[in-house]
């Protein structure tokens, strides 16, 4: 199908991992102090707390993690002293949405040493490990958090005179108290690809992989280029292979800090491999058969919940 210049647009086989958030961002109620205020106090308002950079989460025991947000009294010790005023930041807070008509927000507790939540709330971990496991609008509403929380904590002085940064606008604005200049979250974009010639696709090992797994290639995009020569650009530079069309597959927030993953697939015009060592160890074109034996063959694939993965397999059964 390739090959005859039916490129492709692979029908999105399921959503990617971080989509599909059950919040509506309410953006409107930002600017709005006064309801910020109050939802702040709302005994039904959910929080979902942050802590160094970990989500609260429980029942990962069972297997069966769930998101845990906090309401009322569980809820007071998150903000402490700075519950409410907006203006003072040792709790970073920030508005994220309505999910069914109840506010939510993110607060960052990063600076206690024991995090303030009740006893058997559950415990702090790391999102990107169970992330496949939580109900899809949940790890999307805790990667929010997350996402927001890290640029908080990160712009607490302002980037060109120095000056402190006061948030505004429901903590989606960091505002210098000297210069006046409005800091806004950022999102960082990365390609990531999955490079087809004929009946063969092109995966890399990384050299930061722990295990025998073999991915796609990915990349920062940077300034003044655009996302098609971001991936022609990644591609020949890991493993020196040219690249000719590029088709935008499907899209994952991937707030680890701050990047969104932009997927394709990308036409491989040349066969040869250079591999760049400082990144890859390997690089190689599998085709199909290996692909659907990789067990039997002592490779992995990425992660089912990966976009990386979900490039593959749509390529793989189309
Ligand atoms: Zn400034």
């Amino acid at each position: 199908m390739w090959q005859r210049g039916g490129m492709l647009s692979f029908p999105a086989s399921r959503p990617n991992a971080y989509t599909g958030s059950p919040l509506d961002r309410a953006a409107e109620k930002r600017e709005d102090a006064e309801w910020i205020a109050h939802a702040l106090r709302d005994p039904e308002t959910l929080f979902a707390p942050v802590w160094r950079s970990r989500s609260l989460l429980r029942g990962l025991e069972d297997g069966a993690p769930e998101a845990v947000l906090l309401a009322g009294a569980a809820a007071h010790p998150l903000l402490g002293a700075g519950r409410g005023t907006g203006g003072e930041d040792a709790s970073p807070w920030a508005f994220l949405g309505l999910w069914e008509q109840k506010p939510v927000f993110a607060v960052d507790v990063s600076h206690e040493d024991e995090p303030p939540v009740p006893e058997g709330a559950g415990s702090f971990s790391d999102l990107r490990q169970v992330a496949g496991l939580l109900p899809a609008g949940e790890a999307s509403v805790l990667a929010h958090a997350r996402g927001l929380m890290h640029w908080r904590v990160k712009h607490r002085f302002c980037g060109i005179c120095g000056f402190r940064c006061e948030p505004h606008s429901a903590g989606h604005v960091m505002k210098c108290v000297n210069c006046q200049t409005s800091h806004f979250p950022r999102t960082d974009p990365a390609v990531i690809m999955l490079v087809v010639r004929g009946d063969s696709c092109l995966l890399g090992h990384n050299i930061r992989f722990p295990t025998p797994m073999y991915s796609t290639l990915a990349g920062f995009v940077e300034p003044g280029e655009s996302l098609e020569e971001a991936v022609r650009r990644e591609v020949m530079e890991e493993a020196g292979v040219a690249v000719g069309r590029v088709v935008y597959h499907s899209s994952q927030p991937w707030p680890f800090p701050s990047s969104i993953m932009l997927g394709f697939h990308a036409e491989g015009l040349t066969e040869a491999i250079r591999v760049d060592e400082t990144e890859l160890q390997d690089a190689r074109w599998f085709s199909r058969g290996e692909l659907l034996r990789h067990k039997e063959l002592g490779f992995g694939l990425p992660r089912v919940d990966s976009i990386a993965r979900r490039l593959i397999e749509d390529w793989l059964h189309a």
